[in-house]
């Protein structure tokens, strides 16, 4: 089927912020030979929103913005929006759109490039918040299934990160084109997701998720930050453990290590804590969701239901008073 066979794309009714405008959703679109599409430059930060009895807030946004504006220096995006714009900017688009349950921040060079030194190098921002679920999964052929444990397989292969290229720090689409691959073809063979190693073969991450271990000790383990995305829910579950006296440690992890590992579970914004079942077919742990993992994602879901006093800070309503 081409592009042109496919029937009209449905109405939906949000308001995208397009460098301080707001256009359509059905408006918001680039050329199919922009710079950010063919060369895969376009950087992204994604956080959630939650409705609180405060009205809805929106979690550890700061943190967003600044991992976002240090994506674009990771790739060199010359982006000349500053974060208080930004962060202005999300909560009047949460604003504007009700019901939002995530924002996607999109930082990409729009033009029409020959180069892969864009000629016109202005940076287009976007901003969207809108409910993943009814405003784009419920519009799909099929839907999608999330199961309560993760039957993991380890990519062995696919992942040969070049640290010359794109370090992993950093949220840009062109990170995301191996993993997609790798995740289709485990998916193909009955696992609902994937972990990556590094070029040591040392575990790594998901392609949306960071790792978690708990091990014989009760000692929460998760692989050191110069092979991992910095996921805000892996900084976030961090400071939960420490505040709940749970030893941490940032750490060298190989696969071996799961295998030994009382608990093993995911982490992410769209993830939250999940826990993992099996890895490359071999049970892990305690039947899950083992104790630390229900303790840490307890305390999450409070946290974020704004239910925490210790962690209110890290929601920002949009009603501040
Ligand atoms: N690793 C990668 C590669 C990711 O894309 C994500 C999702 N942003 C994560 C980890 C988890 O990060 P966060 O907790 O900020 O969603």
């Amino acid at each position: 089927m081409s592009d042109g066979d496919r029937s009209s794309p449905p109405l939906i009714d949000r308001q995208i912020w397009i460098d301080g405008e707001y256009f359509p959703w059905e408006n918001a679109t680039v050329h199919v030979l922009a710079h950010s599409h063919q060369r895969g430059s376009l950087i992204f930060d994604y956080m959630s929103v939650h409705e609180t009895s405060r009205g809805p807030a929106v979690f550890r946004m700061p943190e967003h913005v600044d991992r976002l504006l240090q994506s674009a220096e990771l790739v060199g995006l010359p982006l000349r929006c500053d974060a208080a714009t930004i962060r202005a900017a999300i909560l009047e688009t949460v604003r504007r759109n009700p019901g939002a349950r995530a924002v996607k921040v999109s930082a990409y060079l729009a033009s029409v490039e020959v180069d892969v030194v864009p000629l016109d190098d202005h940076v287009t921002v976007a901003i969207a918040a809108y409910d993943p679920k009814t405003d784009v999964n419920a519009h799909k052929p099929t839907q999608p299934t999330r199961p309560a444990t993760l039957k993991l397989w380890i990519e062995k292969t696919v992942r040969n990160r070049r640290k010359d290229i794109v370090p992993p720090q950093a949220k840009v689409a062109a990170n995301y084109a191996s993993p997609m691959w790798a995740k289709w073809s485990a998916r193909r063979r009955g696992y609902d997701e994937i972990l990556l190693v590094d070029e040591r073969g040392c575990v790594a991450e998901g392609p949306t998720t960071n790792v978690f271990l708990v091990d014989s000790a009760g000692t929460l383990l998760t692989p050191a930050e110069d092979e991992v995305l910095l996921g805000i829910t892996r900084l976030s579950i961090l400071e939960i453990a420490r505040s709940e006296g749970i030893p941490v440690k940032e750490t060298r992890v190989e696969p071996d290590d799961l295998f030994g590992a009382a608990e093993v579970f995911l982490t992410g914004t769209t993830a939250g804590v999940w826990p993992v079942a099996s890895v490359d077919d071999r049970p892990v742990g305690v039947p899950p969701p083992g104790p630390v993992a229900r303790r840490l994602g307890e305390r999450f879901r409070r946290i974020t239901a704004g239910e925490d006093p210790e962690f209110a800070s890290w929601l920002t309503p949009l009603d501040p008073s």
